[in-house]
């Protein structure tokens, strides 16, 4: 019978005892008291004890310039929509962009991801809209390098915000090109970065879209902009929030399973990753984060390339929803997310919780 606390401390050291003389068969374990590198000279909870402690032996750290937000512009005037199903992200007008530019800036975030969400009468089966002179994003590089030059700007750069399918480049019998595909986003990257973009991250899982794009920069004399590679992008179900709302441009049919990667796959990733350095890119990425960390974690140990991971829609989703219904606290889980990121490897978090993570880190 247990009556008090020291009868239960008994009880459980003569249970251990008793095991540990069985399992070795009579002999008292002597590892670690010698050494002194085992219990009791060594109890790790000492530098847990309290928060001073605690920071002292930190491991990984989240800062601000860590982090890139991805923005959504539209086509009008005086428009800030949030989006239903990326709370506290908006679909914004260039003028509301712009406002929301510097209080990013303010914040001290490096910089934002820019996606275009243009007109639907300007969708077209080429993608003609991508590379507009006129188009939507390279509308809005312009007003943001003019009136917020401070924050860095980085253009994605895929098809599928302007084809009438939806998919990420061009098709012939349903099936998405690779070659002609590959020419049309290095043409778009140059017009994004001919308004001014600061670096291009083509997102759409080609075969040689590194080379295409690097050659065409270069033989504009665009030899210092930085490609940001999405390498290894997963076929993943967590865009859905993204695409349905975020830049409405849900497929009318197929998926794109032949050209991003199939989520079982580990070593193809490396793959990827190791075609687009040799290709020219300056950062690689990984996308999802957070069920992909093994990923983030190899590509780290294996390249040691400045890497990133985009910590998605349906990531970022999936937490807001939760500490809606008060299941999960929304800042607590968002900093252990952003931590898990950095601890697999990750150099740049692209995260919809930038601006909320910053305000924390301030
Ligand atoms: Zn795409």
């Amino acid at each position: 019978m247990i009556t008090d606390n020291k009868s239960v401390v008994t009880l459980v050291e003569e249970n251990m005892s008793q095991q540990r003389t069985q399992t070795i068969g009579g002999l008292a374990p002597s590892y670690g008291r010698e050494s002194g590198t085992g219990f009791p000279a060594r109890r790790l909870r000492r530098l847990r004890q309290n928060d001073r402690f605690r920071r002292l032996v930190r491991e990984h750290s989240l800062s601000i310039d860590d982090l890139i937000l991805p923005l959504f512009v539209v086509p009008g005037h005086g428009i800030k929509h949030e989006i239903n199903a990326i709370p506290g992200n908006y679909h914004l007008s260039i003028d509301k962009l712009i406002e929301e530019a510097k209080e990013i800036r303010d914040v001290g975030i490096p910089g934002i991801l820019l996606f275009g969400v243009p007109d639907p009468k300007e969708k077209d089966l080429l993608a003609t809209g991508a590379y507009a002179p006129n188009g939507i994003v390279q509308q809005a590089v312009r007003a943001l390098k003019r009136n917020v030059p401070e924050l860095l700007v980085v253009t994605d750069v895929c098809l599928c915000e302007y084809t009438t399918h939806s998919h990420c480049g061009i098709l012939q019998d349903g099936y998405l090109l690779n070659d002609a595909s590959k020419d049309v986003l290095a043409r778009t990257a140059l017009s994004h970065v001919q308004a001014g973009s600061d670096m291009v991250a083509p997102a759409a899982m080609l075969d040689g879209q590194i080379r295409a794009l690097r050659q065409t920069l270069d033989d504009d004399g665009f030899v210092n902009t930085p490609i940001m590679a999405y390498s290894a992008k997963y076929a993943s179900k967590l865009y859905d929030p993204f695409f349905k709302e975020g830049t409405q441009s849900t497929l009318s049919h197929g998926d794109k399973k032949t050209h991003q990667m199939d989520f079982s796959n580990s070593n193809e990733a490396m793959r990827e990753i190791a075609m687009d350095i040799e290709e020219g890119a300056d950062i690689v990425m990984v996308k999802p984060a957070l069920y992909y960390l093994d990923i983030v974690y190899r590509a780290k140990t294996e390249f040691q390339m400045p890497l990133a991971t985009y910590n998605v829609s349906g990531e970022y989703a999936m937490i807001d929803a939760a500490a809606r219904i008060g299941r999960l606290d929304k800042k607590l889980i968002m900093m252990e997310a952003l931590i898990s990121m950095k601890r697999a490897g990750a150099d740049i978090i692209i995260t919809y919780f930038a601006k909320e993570a910053a305000k924390e880190l301030q």
